[in-house]
């Protein structure tokens, strides 16, 4: 088994590039943020407790985006490995990753990283809002306090992962397709 981590800040392209990743290396891509889309559109307790919270631009409880991630690869017994895009986002979630994946035998293979500046993000997110219909996307406030939590919260992972020897940054700017070969020349490798 082989699980991955798609990193970066809001915008970055790592759900563009998962979905691409999936079809190569037969992985299954799990997005929490599309997993919470998901319950917010069937209006479940969970999706109405979340929607607000998204909407702010912070983070839905740790505890409740690991619950997510157990499910999904507890029901996904046939798949080769996992493409984890928008999770982990806390140090916590690092953690309980870790601990799901070793409670089975297995471990995270590689985090590639896409990295992008603080404007790149907002240019991103100010043309996905005229594609895609999200509203956390719309808002200057929510989009300022969705980069300011990953500053805060999510960015201390790399040091994490640095540490594990299982981090891998490229270089965010370039076409899809750029992107996408320097991804792959770096899971090849893993
Ligand atoms: P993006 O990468 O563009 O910020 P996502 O679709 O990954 O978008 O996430 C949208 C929102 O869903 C986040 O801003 C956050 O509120 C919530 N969310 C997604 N994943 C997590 C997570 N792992 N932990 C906490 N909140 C999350």
């Amino acid at each position: 088994m082989k699980h991955f981590i798609m990193f970066g800040p809001p915008g970055a392209g790592k759900g563009t590039q998962a979905a691409m990743l999936v079809d190569k290396f037969n992985l299954r891509h799990v997005s929490t943020g599309d997993l919470l889309r998901g319950e917010i559109k069937r209006e479940t307790e969970l999706g109405l407790k979340a929607k607000k919270l998204i909407e702010a631009g912070s983070l839905v409880p740790d505890e409740v985006v690991e619950g997510m991630i157990k499910n999904e690869i507890a029901s996904h017994p046939e798949v080769k490995g996992f493409i984890f895009d928008g999770f982990p986002r806390t140090l916590e979630q690092a953690a309980a990753l870790d601990g799901i994946l070793a409670e089975r035998g297995e471990e995270i293979s590689g985090v590639i990283s896409i990295i992008i500046d603080d404007e790149m993000v907002k240019a991103r997110i100010r043309h996905r809002a005229e594609i895609e219909d999200r509203k956390d996307d719309m808002d200057e406030a929510t989009v300022a306090n969705r980069i300011k939590t990953y500053h805060d919260k999510t960015e201390p992972i790399i040091d994490y992962y640095k540490k594990a020897g299982k981090y891998n940054g490229i270089d965010g700017v370039g076409s899809i397709d750029d992107i996408f070969n320097r991804i792959c020349g770096i899971i090849e490798k893993l």
